[in-house]
């Protein structure tokens, strides 16, 4: 593997590598904010070579009918990719700032091995289903349906989980016998092209099957969400964005799935174990600085309990810090950019603006370098707050008392999004009535981890469309036909 070693990474295009119309830009290291080296930066016309070739790989080739072959490939990439993983997490660490103990969970390990789990669901999968003989109008005619890929796929991602993101789209798309252009994130362009350099050197994936088009101009998402070329857009990133790529998508009747922002609740009741929910709560909200869309990021507390949880929640903050990625014992790395670090602390302006109290934190982290924000605390708002009701995207957590259970999955649910949330109460049937009620597509009770390759994850409401992972995911890469034939 070159990229990390000669600072050169390429485009993915029709099976070749190929350097990038708009010659390089720089990607960096937020932990330090070195430039790391220079990736390839795609033009329009690259892009348009880029869907072409995934276009005809999908019309002109036995890819999306030849399973075997699918199911070989993938399983390939995965073994490849496990290979390459150290080289994948020292570049992980410092491309992304990810701390050094999540590449060995979600930030890599963990996707690596899923994509071999999407051969998996394919090789078992029941591609078609008999529906047996009918009359209809008198005429006995037996139907079956038949599962077929979609065509050409989109994919566009952002930089928080790169590999997580790139490879829950790539793998359960190319299963189900899509080709797929790849446009990754400007932060993060070498997680993406050392992928697509392990993919063209170390499988048989076929020219035009997969493409990754590198770039920092985000018009090149537009374009890929927008060409009649493609039959559907898988899209992750903000709500925002994802709002664009849906009316892009919308002339042509494109098939759009979207996973988008969050502004999930941690609830606890008032038979929890107080202690440990808040330092839950505060251990999550600063994984990965909290950049990730499915971490709680509202504290909901018993009202008699506040100013106990208060203390307790900005104890545990405290106690986590900020620390350098590169250390297997850091929770709380960087930010991603200084743009980033500019937006969390303009959301940290706007609370206090908004009349909240910052229980701990509250600014820039003491580092000579890097993009770091302190764990925050921010006390005396209500869910009505902007703060309260808009993703921020790091280390922040707002912290709103309830009034009991109704009352608590009131505010879970007076969000416009609906991406994850947590319950934390010692009566479980009554935790798990609560969970039952909140508007979300997971929710873990006490500690539970819902994270896994066959487990849907998506969003309610302006979180999303549609669902990732397990079979669900698998099947947004599909459509279906029937076949009737007189009996
Ligand atoms: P973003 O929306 O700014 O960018 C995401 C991707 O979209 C990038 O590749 C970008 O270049 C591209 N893009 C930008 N403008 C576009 C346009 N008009 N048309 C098409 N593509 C365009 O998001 P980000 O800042 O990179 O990532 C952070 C956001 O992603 C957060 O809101 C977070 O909640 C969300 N996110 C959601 C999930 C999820 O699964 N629900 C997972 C991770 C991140």
């Amino acid at each position: 593997m070159s990229v990390w070693t000669d600072k050169a990474s390429t485009l993915l295009v029709d099976g070749e590598p190929a350097p990038g119309s708009g010659g390089r830009f720089d990607t960096a290291n937020p932990a330090t904010e070195e430039v790391l080296g220079t990736a390839a930066n795609a033009t329009a016309a690259d892009m348009d070579r880029a869907i072409g070739a995934a276009r005809r790989a999908f019309d002109e080739t036995e890819w999306s009918r030849d399973l075997d072959l699918r199911v070989h490939c993938l399983e390939q990439l995965s073994r490849s990719l496990r290979e390459h993983a150290d080289e994948l997490r020292e570049l992980t660490i410092a491309e992304v700032g990810a701390p050094r103990f999540l590449t060995h969970g979600a930030q890599l390990d963990a996707p690596i091995a899923d994509v071999a789990h999407f051969a998996g669901i394919a090789a078992g999968y029941e591609w078609t289903h008999d529906l047996g003989v009918a009359e209809p109008m008198g005429m006995p005619s037996r139907r079956w349906t038949r599962r077929e890929a979609v065509g050409v796929v989109g994919a566009i991602t952002p930089w928080n989980f790169p590999h997580q993101i790139n490879l829950a789209k790539l793998g359960p798309a190319l299963a189900a016998g899509n080709t797929v252009v790849l446009k990754p994130a400007p932060d993060t362009p070498w997680c993406a092209a050392a992928v697509g350099e392990i993919l063209l050197n170390e499988t048989d994936i076929p020219p035009g099957v997969v493409n990754i088009v590198t770039s920092d101009d985000h018009a090149l998402g537009a374009q890929l969400s927008s060409d009649d070329r493609v039959d559907l857009v898988s899209f992750t990133g903000s709500t925002a964005t994802g709002r664009a790529v849906m009316a892009a998508g919308a002339p042509g009747i494109k098939r759009t799935f979207l996973e988008l922002g969050g502004k999930s609740a941690f609830v606890v009741l008032d038979d929890a174990d107080l202690g440990a929910a808040c330092g839950l709560a505060a251990f999550t909200v600063c994984t990965h600085a909290g950049q990730g869309c499915a971490l709680t990021t509202r504290l909901l507390v018993p009202r008699a309990h506040y100013d106990e949880a208060v203390a307790l929640t900005a104890k545990a903050l405290r106690g986590v810090g900020v620390g350098d990625p590169d250390d297997p014992g850091t929770v709380c790395g960087p930010l991603i950019s200084a743009r980033q670090r500019d937006r969390v602390e303009s959301y940290l302006a706007l609370a206090e603006e908004e009349g909240g109290e910052f229980a701990c934190g509250g600014g820039r982290a003491e580092r000579d370098r890097g993009f770091f924000v302190e764990p925050t605390l921010i006390t005396g708002l209500s869910n009505e707050s902007r703060v309260a009701r808009e993703e921020i995207f790091g280390p922040v957590l707002v912290i709103l008392p309830h009034d009991g259970d109704d009352d608590a999955v009131r505010i879970a649910n007076d969000s416009p999004y609906g991406l994850s949330g947590a319950v934390h109460g010692q009566d479980l049937e009554r935790a798990r009535g609560v969970a039952a009620r909140i508007r979300t597509g997971t929710v873990g009770i006490n500690g539970g981890v819902w994270y896994g390759a066959d487990a849907p994850f998506g969003g309610y409401k302006q979180s999303g469309i549609g669902r990732e992972m397990g079979v669900a995911g698998f099947e947004e890469y599909l459509e279906t036909k029937l076949i009737a034939e007189p009996a």
